[in-house]
């Protein structure tokens, strides 16, 4: 018999591949290193996307000139959130810390499904430590999914186990005989209504409380949909608040949740997505008071945690009611009590995944660096960032804030000046288009990227500073760069 080809994918010259793979890792860091010196965000010419329909290659290319299409066609035209100047949707900047603590989560590839090894034990320590910093019991569980979007989907899932009791997972929901019902605010962020859909219960059978003046979801009205639910013969199973909405970055009042779920014996969750980790800041912890009540949390450390994407967790007070919803036997599965197949529970059993990266190394390397003070007074600075936001926009006629500075989100509106102008008064239609043009314009400028919400019906400019990178400098480019496209695009519809 002839003998087999030896064909790996390992490198032929190890020597030129470390040559190649660490100036792979320089040009990245000298990305990091020198990022301010780039725009935040420009959009890639077609000729660029073109190289991305290339046909499947089947001859053997090489590392280098991958490496230089990278360069070349990828990072110039990424969304920017490593950026200082990006203050668009709720993104973390990364740090270098989690990147290269990347690296070495990649070379060892380990599938953290679960098995006996150390890799599952780091993110156990995570669990510890999420644990100890919203005061959970030693009970508690808590597992790494992609996002928050995800984390909530879960803990939809353990609270209709809880309250269905395990039979529904094998009869389904249609055998069940209970209509589940949900609650949330107004202002809670569209995954709770994806969940309510993935999970088969319906978004019709999430109710949407309405919010008060400070955004927080209104508790009068949430008692009332819950008494009103019962009376038409409903299950009331579900209430999650919100620790720092998307929109504006108010946080329920949620140790009054926490009350009315105990009272109601419902399940209460905290979508914590970015403002939970605040647990971190000594000046933030105070306006998450009852965070700790929750039967679950859902947050992500890529968010204000500046951990690198993705890395979402799911925690549950009751670590047997989490595994009630997801753990399932099955023979390859096998636990045992030595050997690679010991160390029972596993990850798995806490959620959907089963072959899951190593999120945990990222962030265990980032809290062990940085430790929770300095990552909570980063979070505490992006806050007076965008308290001196809300000032420089009071200083400014032209500019007008449309909501309260809870955290770190600021939506105001340019509104142009039109005294001296009594027959050009614009319409609220025209001044709606008017800030999304801005907001565009800024985008093309490459000096700052806020996104866009409404806010009470009116479109608003929204800088949601969640980068550890961005400084007063940034700010001021900000305001300076919103006044002056507004300026620009407001005498040219004066002069039409
Ligand atoms: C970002 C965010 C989410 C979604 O989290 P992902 O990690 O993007 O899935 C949910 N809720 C709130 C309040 C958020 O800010």
């Amino acid at each position: 018999m002839n003998k087999l080809p030896e064909d790996t994918l390992d490198p032929d010259d190890w020597p030129a591949f470390r040559q190649q793979s660490h100036r792979m890792l320089d040009d990245m860091l000298d990305y990091i290193e020198h990022i301010r010196e780039r725009p935040v965000w420009q959009a890639a010419p077609d000729e660029i996307r073109t190289h991305f329909h290339a046909p499947l290659p089947q001859k053997e290319g090489n590392l280098a000139a991958a490496h230089a299409q990278f360069m070349h066609d990828i990072l110039p035209y990424a969304v920017g959130n490593a950026h200082p100047g990006f203050m668009g949707w709720v993104h973390g900047g990364g740090t270098p810390v989690g990147m290269a603590a990347e690296i070495l989560a990649a070379g060892l590839n380990a599938n953290l499904g679960g098995r006996n090894q150390m890799p599952v034990e780091v993110e156990r320590q995570i669990v510890r430590w999420m644990r100890e910093l919203f005061q959970f019991p030693d009970t508690a569980s808590g597992v790494f999914v992609t996002g928050t979007s995800m984390a909530n989907l879960m803990s939809v899932l353990v609270a209709r186990t809880t309250a269905l009791g395990q039979a529904v997972r094998q009869t389904g929901l249609l055998a069940n005989g209970h209509h589940c019902v949900a609650y949330t605010s107004a202002a809670a962020h569209g995954c709770i209504a994806q969940a309510m859909d993935l999970s088969g219960l319906g978004i019709a059978s999430l109710r949407r409380i309405p919010t008060n003046e400070q955004h927080q979801m209104d508790l009068t009205a949430l008692t009332a949909a819950i008494k009103a639910d019962r009376a038409a013969g409903l299950l009331p199973f579900f209430i999650a608040g919100t620790a720092g909405t998307v929109d504006t970055g108010a946080i329920d009042d949620l140790a009054q949740i926490a009350r009315i779920a105990n009272t109601e014996r419902i399940w209460f969750h905290v979508d914590g997505a970015y403002g939970a980790l605040g647990m971190m800041s000594p000046e933030i912890a105070p306006l998450l008071e009852g965070i700790q009540l929750a039967d679950s949390i859902a947050f992500d450390f890529h968010k204000w945690g500046q951990v690198q994407y993705d890395a979402g967790f799911l925690l549950v007070r009751d670590a047997s009611l989490h595994m009630d919803a997801f753990a399932a036997p099955a023979t390859y599965l096998r636990r045992e009590t030595r050997g690679l197949a010991g160390g029972s529970p596993w990850p798995c059993d806490f959620g959907p995944d089963l072959s899951r990266g190593f999120r945990a190394l990222k962030t265990w390397f980032t809290i062990t660096v940085f430790g929770t003070e300095k990552m909570g007074r980063s979070m505490a600075h992006t806050c007076y960032l965008a308290r001196y936001l809300a000032t420089q926009v009071a200083a400014h006629s032209e500019l007008e804030l449309l909501a309260p500075v809870t955290l770190n989100i600021v939506c105001f509106r340019y509104h142009p000046d039109r005294t001296d102008h009594p027959n050009h008064q614009i319409t609220a239609e025209q001044l709606d288009e008017l800030n999304r043009d801005i907001v565009a314009d800024l985008h093309e400028s490459g000096i700052a990227a806020p996104s866009t919400t409404t806010i009470q019906g009116k479109a608003a400019i929204r800088a949601a500073i969640v980068n550890h990178r961005t400084m007063q400098q940034d700010i001021d480019a900000l305001i300076a760069a919103v006044l002056h496209h507004g300026n620009i695009r407001a005498s040219i519809s004066r002069r039409i």
